[in-house]
């Protein structure tokens, strides 16, 4: 028989599982369905479209993004509903209640297989629910449109949240010719991704870059004239803006799977095996609203990123049109881009590494991100980071020109096969003067900390 698969959400997750799932048994009935008006894009690049770092084409330059239209999905064997909101689950019938926003009218969908791909949402704290134009977040495509369209005219931008977004976004902005003040209530900025010195470095680029950086600031509330955002009011005072983005974090989409009784875990994201198998049979979940193992310290974790979206949705994809698939887990690698510089951390940092009782070491390693006497020659800054007693590689941090820190890959490779820093020392890496010194600045901090 032809199994009838659905999926929640169209993205990542969702489109990557979609995709598989047809390939893999082409007499299955794969559905689509998401809420919104645009699926199967990447998201990750539109902080690099309204910045102008992405040639525009399309409808406003948006289609840029688009990995394939719904008519290239349909042409593909996938259903692809637009519009249409997942609004409830009857896990012991197995439908879906589904409302379709244009007709107005609401449909039960049966299915066999059941994919939860349905992303997370931006926070908005209280004082950031408000009907001032020129208010922000940014999540999907509709958002960006909404932020191009306030950009006319403005001239001062404030960023609440200096995370990774909010640094993208401080940088586009800048791109765009505005002042921005970025307000981090945190001591220093870029919190969730890499130890103290290492912040400190990023906040200094965004500075040479003209960004006012205010660290340890709370937002108090907004002011606004004739509908429009005027400013930002913080324990720091006023800061004039004409269009103020909220980037304070985001919250998994799991209010459906809780009402199905899909088991959550402890990090409020959807519980999973290897398989991507929720605990009700039939129910699946993929991408920013599930949860992960770190292979490091094999918890359970929440890291909402592309890559894992994608494998995660491939494995689910699989798995339901009947193949054997399994996700290896995550080692919690990331990395971003800001003016000058950029910054890279795989497993953990020092202050995880603390907070999980792990005894830990750091080496931080200053070097060029090729050979000192070739032309262009960067600074580059490594922390790698063991175990004391097993020697077991915990972690690495890079600090350096954008190029040059996406090496983070060979100690992320290594830290999926938990390898100890011996094995890194040990690597054969690539040389040429162009690229690396002949010892490559990873070699140098593995033979320190060995
Ligand atoms: P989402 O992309 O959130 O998609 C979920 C979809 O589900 C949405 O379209 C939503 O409309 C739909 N949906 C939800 N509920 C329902 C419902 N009830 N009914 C119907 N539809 C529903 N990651 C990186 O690794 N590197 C980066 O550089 C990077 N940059 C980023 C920059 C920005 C500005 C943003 C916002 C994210 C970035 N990310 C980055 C994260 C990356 O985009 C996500 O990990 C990825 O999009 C997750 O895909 P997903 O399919 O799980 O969820
Ligand atoms: P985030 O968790 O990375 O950063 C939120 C920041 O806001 C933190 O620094 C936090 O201290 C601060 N904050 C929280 N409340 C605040 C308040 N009231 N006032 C001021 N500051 C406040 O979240 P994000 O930047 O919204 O990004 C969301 C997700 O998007 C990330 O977790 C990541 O998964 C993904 N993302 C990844 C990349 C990348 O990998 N390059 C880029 C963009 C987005």
């Amino acid at each position: 028989p032809s199994p009838r698969i659905l999926i929640v959400g169209g993205v990542a997750a969702g489109m990557s599982a979609a995709s598989r799932a047809r390939r893999l048994n082409p007499d299955a009935h794969v559905t689509v369905f998401d809420r919104g008006e645009y699926v199967s894009y990447g998201a990750c690049g539109l902080p690099y479209v309204l910045g102008g770092d992405v040639p525009r084409f399309g409808e406003e330059g948006w289609d840029a993004l688009v990995a394939r239209t719904p008519g290239q999905m349909r042409a593909r064997g996938v259903g692809v509903r637009l519009r249409h909101e997942v609004t409830g689950i009857d896990a012991g019938a197995g439908t879906l209640s589904v409302l379709d926003r244009d007709a107005g009218r609401t449909l039960t969908e049966p299915y066999d297989r059941l994919l939860l791909a349905t992303g997370v949402s931006a926070l908005r704290p209280d004082w950031a629910q408000t009907e001032l134009g020129g208010v922000h977040v940014l999540r999907d495509i509709p958002d960006a449109q909404a932020i191009e369209a306030s950009l006319k005219g403005a001239r001062r931008a404030a960023v609440v949240g200096g995370g990774y977004i909010g640094i993208e976004l401080t940088e586009a902005l800048r791109s765009r010719g505005l002042s921005v003040v970025l307000l981090e209530q945190a001591p220093e900025i870029a919190g969730r991704a890499l130890d103290t010195a290492y912040r400190r470095r990023v906040r200094e680029e965004l500075e040479r870059g003209g960004v006012d950086v205010r660290c340890g600031v709370s937002v108090e509330g907004l002011t606004g004239k004739a509908g429009r955002v005027t400013g930002v009011q913080t324990s720091d005072g006023l800061v004039r803006a004409d269009l103020v983005i909220v980037a304070v974090g985001i919250r998994p989409n799991v209010e459906l799977a809780r009402a199905a009784g899909v088991r959550l875990g402890k990090t409020g994201a959807v519980a999973v095996n290897t398989r991507q198998e929720t605990n009700v049979a039939g129910i699946y979940a993929a991408g920013d609203n599930t949860e992960a193992v770190h292979r490091v310290t094999r918890r359970r974790v929440h890291v909402p990123l592309g890559l894992s979206a994608n494998r995660m949705g491939r494995v689910a994809g699989v798995n339901m049109a009947g193949g054997d698939a399994t996700f290896p887990g995550i080692v919690g690698t990331a990395i971003f881009k800001c003016f000058g510089l950029g910054a890279a951390r795989t497993g953990l940092t020092q202050a995880e590494a603390d907070a999980l009782g792990l005894k830990a070491l750091s080496v931080d390693v200053e070097s060029t991100d090729h050979a000192g006497y070739y032309k262009g020659a960067q600074p580059i800054h490594v922390r790698l980071t063991g175990e004391v007693g097993t020697g077991r590689l915990l972690g690495a941090q890079l600090v350096g020109s954008p190029g040059s820190v996406k090496r983070v890959d060979v100690v992320a490779a290594l830290l999926g096969q938990r390898a100890d820093v011996e094995a890194l020392f040990a690597a054969d890496l690539a040389y040429a003067p162009p690229f690396s010194g002949v010892w490559d600045v990873l070699l140098v901090a593995a033979d320190q900390l060995r």
